[in-house]
């Protein structure tokens, strides 16, 4: 699949890996049809990946392509999904390959060890939309004259104007959609907003006649109500930036009265233009939302980092800009009005630089990819093997803990999910009658030497990254197969 690739290889290679991993992915047509201008009603389907079933298994969908210029995310999540499968089918570790940048230093490779790909594949489910908007990417690569189409194609309410066709998808969600009622009529008018977010049909981001007036959209909002996504992820570029909600807002944890939901504050939110509203972003126990939010930021970073050297920055979305109706934020958003939801993680990725613009040239193309490669490996490491392995565990214990030294120094932060991973893993064996004294005894002689390596890894970024694939990685992916065993056997 040479990129970039059309629609319809997109479609066709998610068919080409069912047809060769039948037992471990399925392709289902999405239930509405795309309705364009000048174009045949266009069957698209999604992608879901993963052996086994149960209730309390967790499921993430990955969605690319919302925006039809952006030509490198949807053929990165393609080639991700067939690595992934190849991976586990050979009983082989995921390797991104080493990268050369353009100062000559090499980055990577970035292995994530054969057992974390297996517990990835077995222990959650993983939806993919490589192609959200396949008729705009159709328009978008039919002429040079296209290049910069960023909608869908959909015919706009009669009566009919050839000059205006297509909805921002980004923004036709049900997230405080109609701005006018939201925001100030100051913040509706700041040139921040107004240039990102429009009622204007001509404009590359209008953002539609009503919520999901596109079946686009529609599609993917039958995805969230219809499986049990907890976790969200949207693929854009460029601009090398990781974040979490809120987009809509500037985010505070304390005032749950100031959300979106709330019409005392119609007309009174303000956007970016000051901190008299912010958006309310809980983050008490057990879910943590914010804490946890950040350490899946991270991750991301991190890995993007380790593989081509490229440091993206983490923020929420409103730190690009503030705007409404956007994948992410909504779903994000839905847990806060169905009581009894299970928490939702959602984010979204701006993948490459200015220099790879929307479209990188196939020579710039394999940085992008494993940028987006390493972000999903980070991300379905994290739900994979954090909630789908060892989901009993609940919260971490004080980062000051002994054992978590070196990993807290490899991994830069005590909240990453492998050292929480490392802190629970040592608690629970803490407590079993029959490991407790080994464990005692190991963490003496450990408590005897980290400081010191400790010490020197945070002052030595290439060891940090030497531990942490070399030794922590593996280490972390063997003692889960060994954790999983004690949940289960808990049970
Ligand atoms: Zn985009």
């Amino acid at each position: 699949m040479p990129y970039p690739s059309t629609s319809d290889a997109i479609e066709a290679s998610l068919q080409g890996l069912v047809t060769t991993f039948p037992s471990l992915c399925t392709r289902t047509a999405f239930p509405n049809t795309t309705n364009s201008v000048g174009m045949m009603p266009r069957t698209y389907s999604f992608l879901k990946i993963g052996k086994g079933s149960g209730a309390a298994r967790p499921a993430m969908l990955a969605v690319a392509g919302l925006h039809a210029r952006e030509w490198a995310p949807p053929d990165a999540a393609v080639t991700f999904a067939g690595n992934l499968l190849t991976a586990y089918t050979g009983g082989a570790p995921f390797t991104i390959p080493a990268f050369t940048d353009s100062a000559g230093t090499i980055h990577g490779p970035v292995v994530t060890p054969a057992g974390t790909v297996k517990a990835i594949i077995e222990h959650m489910d993983l939806y993919l939309v490589p192609i959200a908007n396949p008729d705009g990417r159709a328009f978008c690569m039919a002429a040079p004259a296209n290049k910069m189409w960023r909608k869908n194609r959909a015919p706009l309410p009669p009566p009919f104007n050839p000059a205006l066709i297509g909805v921002d998808l980004n923004r036709n969600f049900d997230i405080a959609w109609d701005f006018d009622t939201y925001y100030s009529a100051a913040a509706a008018a700041d040139p921040n907003f107004s240039a990102h977010t429009s009622k204007d049909p001509i404009r590359d981001v209008y953002i539609g006649s009503s919520v999901f007036s596109v079946n686009e959209t529609k599609n993917i909002k039958w995805l969230l109500d219809n499986f049990p996504i907890t976790y969200f992820i949207d693929l854009h570029s460029f601009t090398g930036m990781v974040m979490h909600p809120w987009g809509i807002e500037t985010l505070q944890t304390s005032d749950a009265a100031k959300n979106f939901h709330n019409a005392a504050f119609d007309h009174l939110r303000d956007g970016k233009l000051g901190a008299a509203y912010e958006e309310f972003f809980p983050n008490n126990a057990p879910s943590k939302l914010l804490d946890r939010h950040n350490a899946l930021v991270t991750a991301m970073h991190d890995n993007i980092k380790d593989a081509t050297g490229a440091d993206y920055t983490i923020g929420t979305s409103a730190d690009l800009y503030p705007c409404t109706g956007t994948s992410d934020d909504y779903a994000f958003s839905r847990q806060f009005l169905a009581p009894g939801a299970p928490a939702m993680y959602a984010f979204s990725v701006e993948f490459g630089d200015a220099s790879e613009g929307f479209q990188p040239t196939p020579a710039q193309y394999p940085k992008v990819e494993r940028e987006v490669h390493a972000a999903l490996l980070a991300f379905v490491r994290y739900v994979g093997i954090w909630q789908g392995l060892v989901p009993s565990v609940v919260a971490p214990s004080s980062p000051s803990s002994k054992i978590c030294f070196i990993a807290t120094a490899a991994f830069g932060s005590a909240d990453h999910p492998d050292v929480r991973f490392l802190r629970s893993w040592r608690d629970a064996l803490k407590e079993r009658r029959s490991t407790r004294n080994a464990i005692r005894l190991l963490e003496a002689a450990y408590s005897q030497v980290s400081p010191s390596i400790a010490q020197y890894l945070s002052e030595h970024e290439q060891a940090r990254r030497v531990v942490r694939m070399y030794l922590l990685t593996p280490l972390i992916s063997m003692l889960r197969r060994l954790f999983g065993g004690i949940a289960h056997n808990a049970n």
